[in-house]
């Protein structure tokens, strides 16, 4: 688990792995480690592609159903908002300006 205190140092390690352009970025989904891009997620149809990529599955514009509780990167229909969060400890914290830590997917490996 990483820990950003700002949204602003978050983007800058996107920016740091994955270039300027949000399309090339890419999370991973902490229930089953599914890796998509903003890209894949414009591709999918979904409505707000950036703000879904770290806190969607794109498995969840592609038909997958419930998390299986292995990480086989097969998709699913999870999604990290909500009061729930993420139950495990596979994932980032952004603090946003508010000072609330959010739960969020983490960046993707690059490479
Ligand atoms: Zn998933």
């Amino acid at each position: 688990m990483a820990r950003y205190n700002s949204i602003s140092d978050w983007r800058a390690e996107g920016e740091r792995r994955f270039g300027k352009d949000v399309k090339n970025w890419k999370f991973r989904c902490p229930m089953c480690g599914h890796i998509a891009s903003v890209q894949d997620f414009i591709d999918a149809g979904a409505k707000d592609p950036a703000n879904c990529a770290y806190v969607e599955c794109l498995g969840r514009y592609t038909g997958k159903g419930t998390p299986r509780g292995q990480k086989d990167g097969r998709g699913c229909n999870w999604a990290a908002y909500g009061f729930f969060g993420i139950p495990n400890d596979d994932h980032d914290v952004v603090v946003n300006a508010q000072g609330v830590p959010i739960d969020v997917y983490s960046f993707a490996e690059v490479g």
